[in-house]
This record gives structure tokens, C-alpha cells and sequence, in this order.
């Protein structure tokens, strides 16, 4: 047997029972892809239930508001995911009368959808002959055929498209682009991969050439910078400032007003510096509380925030609202305020 027969007669023995397996529901099918990009089968799986109780149908999840749409989503990350949901169900409902587009061209025109994701749901939902390329597929194929080209950079990106796509049973897509990333994600995974057991050791350049662990290569490390941010809950009376967001990965998500540093500042730096002395020139105030470090990981950055509260009479900030303590947990917010939350009472 060839490997990609091999691969599909693996996976219908061994494949994982998850909810959008169940379905060829091009909404759901969508939904779960869009959720599972930079997010973990088990994490995902709730939010993925949760959004199709809410929104049953595209139109749904189109008549929805952003806010809560980012309110379900909060906790997953990578919010624009959630923001181009709800453009896209909009868009689809005003472009498509809310029937999810059949044309792979279609697809790939869609906010948030790019060239994985156009394949899985073409091929998932109407066994439409598209190979998926995504980490799992790209260690797969790297280490069975001894591909040591990056992955990451042009001419590699299109050699692992290449030979997806000639693997591919184009009869059978759907099932086999489920069963090679489904043995990336179980069997040949990044980290100690069950080599002794696979069925396909006997034809695996790596195993043979002992470069399991060099395979696949990447040309790019990231750089991750340090940022230090210190969050003010200024409090006037029973309100709060709290302000949506208007760029950067955190874009519709609410969060209180901050100062933000190159390096770690004391108390009294932060009280000393020019952006804290325009917050509170004509100000009277009290600090209340300043929380520990929270330290948030994400893919370029590595966030040390604190949190602040404060008592105030007489500070004005144009871009933020005076929001009442008791709405502040309906708001959606960013994971790390969220956790700040988990710590303090509000009201
Ligand atoms: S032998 Fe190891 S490296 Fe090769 S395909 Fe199997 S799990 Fe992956």
C-alpha cells in the first residue's frame, strides 16, 4: 500500500471522535477550522459547542453584535479570528443569501481564510480535490520524504504545497487530508513522536536517517520583545474608565487606560513620568492597590503587566468611558485582564 493509502487506513481505525468529524455542515466545518488555528483540539472543543448553541445558523452569528461575539470568544486569543467571523457571516449572509459558498475561489476570498483553510473547508464539506498544508501536514511530509527545505520561506512553502497536493486522493479528499493531519497531530507529533510504533517507519527518510528530531526545518526564530505595561483603575464614584480598543490584536476589546515602559519602573518612576503626571495634573488621588506582576505570553511579545486601582475626583480621559463596576465582567476583555479579574473583587 502507497502512504496515502496507508494514512487513510490508519485513520479510520484510529481517528478521534470530535464534534465537526460528525458533520459536512460547511458552517461548522468553518467555525471549528477558524477556532483551531493557533488553538488546541481540547481547548477549542467547548467553544466551538458554545457558538453553535448561540448561532445555529450563519444568520445568527451575522445578526450577532461584535461585542458579544468577542465576549464568547474571550479566552481563545487571537481575537481577530472572532472579528472576522462575524464580518464574514455578515458578508456571506449579504453576498451568498447566508449559504456558505461552494467555489474554492469564493472561499479563499473570505476575511480570515487563507490557503489551509480554503482546502480544509472545501474538501471537509463538499470533497473538493484541495490539499491541506498546515504544521502537522508539514512535519509529516518533511520527515517521510526527507524534505529539509524551511518550511518558512517561499521556496519551501510551495514545495510542501507541491507534494501535498500529488499525495492527495482526489476522490477521497475530505478523508484523506483529515487522516494525514490527524497522524501529524497524534502519532508523528513535534515532540517525542511514537516512532516505534508507526506503521510507516519502514518508509520514513528520518526514522531511517536517524533526523527525526532535525525535521522540519525552520529558517525564522521569532523575536520576542518585553513589554511593560501598568494599568490604571481609576475610580470616580462607582465608575471605572474602560475603553475599547481600536488597533493591534487586541482590536474591540475593552481595557483601562495604561502607561507603558521600555524597561520595569518602581512606584515612584511611574508616578514621576510625563504620561502618568497628564492623567492626573488636575487630579486628586488615592492609590488603593497595585497588583503583582502578570506576566502574558504571546507569539511576539511577552507582556509584564500591573494593575493599578486607584480613587480619583477630577480626571478626564476623552478615549475612554466611566463605565459602572457591575458591567465591566459583561465586557469583553483580553485573556490577561481577565485573569487579572480572577483575582480581585470588583464591586
Ligand atoms: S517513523 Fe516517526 S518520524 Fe517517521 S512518520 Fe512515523 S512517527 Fe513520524
Amino acid at each position: 500500500m502507497d502512504f496515502s493509502n496507508k494514512l487513510v487506513s490508519w485513520y479510520q481505525s484510529n481517528k478521534r471522535d470530535l464534534p465537526w468529524r460528525s458533520t459536512n455542515n460547511p458552517y461548522h466545518i468553518w467555525l471549528s477550522e477558524i477556532i483551531l488555528q493557533q488553538t488546541r483540539v481540547l481547548q477549542g472543543t467547548p467553544y466551538y459547542l458554545a457558538f453553535l448553541k448561540a448561532f445555529p445558523t450563519i444568520k445568527d452569528l451575522a445578526n450577532s453584535t461584535e461585542d458579544k461575539v468577542l465576549k464568547m470568544w474571550q479566552g481563545l486569543g487571537y481575537y481577530s479570528r472572532a472579528r472576522n467571523l462575524h464580518f464574514t457571516a455578515k458578508y456571506i449572509v449579504d453576498n451568498f443569501g447566508g449559504e456558505f459558498p461552494k467555489d474554492y475561489s469564493e472561499v479563499l476570498k473570505l476575511k480570515g481564510v487563507g490557503v489551509y483553510t480554503a482546502a480544509a473547508i472545501t474538501s471537509f464539506a463538499f470533497n473538493m480535490p484541495y490539499a491541506v498544508v498546515d504544521g502537522n501536514v508539514i512535519r509529516v511530509l518533511s520527515r517521510v520524504f526527507g524534505v529539509s527545505i524551511p518550511f518558512d520561506i517561499s521556496a519551501g512553502k510551495k514545495q510542501f504545497q507541491k507534494l501535498a497536493q500529488e499525495l492527495l486522493i482526489e476522490k477521497k479528499a475530505a478523508i484523506y487530508n483529515q487522516a494525514i493531519m490527524e497522524f501529524g497531530a497524534i502519532i508523528c507529533k513535534p515532540k517525542s513522536p511514537h516512532c516505534s510504533s508507526c506503521h510507516l517507519q519502514d518508509s520514513c527518510v528520518a526514522y531511517s536517517t536517524n533526523s527525526v528530531a532535525q525535521l522540519p526545518v525552520k529558517s525564522k526564530k521569532v523575536k520576542v520583545n518585553d513589554r511593560f505595561l501598568y494599568y490604571l483603575l481609576i475610580e470616580q464614584k462607582d465608575n471605572i474608565f474602560f475603553g475599547k480598543r481600536k488597533s493591534g490584536i487586541w482590536t474591540g476589546l475593552y481595557e483601562f487606560p495604561f502607561l507603558e515602559f521600555m524597561k520595569k519602573m518602581d512606584e515612584k518612576q511611574v508616578m514621576k513620568s510625563n504620561d502618568w503626571l497628564k492623567i492626573f495634573l488636575n487630579s486628586t488621588f488615592n492609590i488603593k492597590s497595585v497588583s503583582c506582576e502578570f506576566i502574558h505570553v504571546l507569539s511576539h511579545q511577552k507582556i509584564h503587566a500591573q494593575f493599578w486601582r486607584i480613587k480619583a475626583t477630577g480626571v478626564e480621559l476623552e478615549e475612554y468611558e466611566l463605565i459602572s463596576k457591575n458591567r465591566l465582567l459583561e465586557l469583553p476583555v483580553s485573556r490577561l485582564t481577565e485573569k487579572y479579574f480572577e483575582t480581585i473583587k470588583l464591586v
